[in-house]
């Protein structure tokens, strides 16, 4: 049997360990929002703690179930994804960036949530054209980009 995760529309994760058939109808208790556990694009279930399949054997160790950041099944963004390239572009926008600069910015953000081969070329532009921007989104990309890049971002 496998497992689907709840996780609430930020990001918050709930649980790991939902029955694949069991519907949730519940809310997050960090944020009040509500909990999902299949995609809201193509309704696939989220990816839970797949160590607990099989014979009940429960291995306590393996409880770090990643939230991942986009479906497996149809590639498309997870809200909390979602949400944080939306916040990220919106600053964008707010910047006193000509529009070039904000566009090139705004193209390279998927870049910096995962890594991708155009991760260093991402991290180069927010280095440089994006510099006054990185103060301010420095708490959203801790929480979705990887370490690597958020170290290339802001060093140590
Ligand atoms: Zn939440
Ligand atoms: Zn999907």
């Amino acid at each position: 049997m496998d497992y689907k995760q709840a996780i609430c529309l930020n990001g918050h994760q709930a649980n790991v360990d939902i029955d694949i058939n069991e519907s949730v109808d519940s809310f997050c208790t960090e944020c009040g929002a509500k909990l999902i556990t299949n995609c809201t694009n193509c309704n696939y279930p989220i990816e839970g703690d797949w160590s607990r399949s099989g014979d009940g054997f429960v291995d306590l160790t393996h409880h770090n179930v990643p939230i991942p950041k986009y479906c497996v099944k149809c590639g498309n963004p997870y809200p909390w994804t979602q949400s944080a390239l939306n916040a990220i572009n919106e600053m964008v926008n707010l910047s006193e960036l000509d529009n070039n600069q904000k566009d090139d910015l705004k193209e390279s953000v998927p870049d910096l949530l995962s890594d991708t081969p155009k991760s260093k070329l991402a991290v180069f532009k927010w280095k440089n054209i994006g510099k006054s921007i990185l103060p301010y989104i420095r708490d959203i990309l801790v929480e979705v980009a990887s370490e690597s890049i958020v170290r290339a971002l802001y060093g140590k």
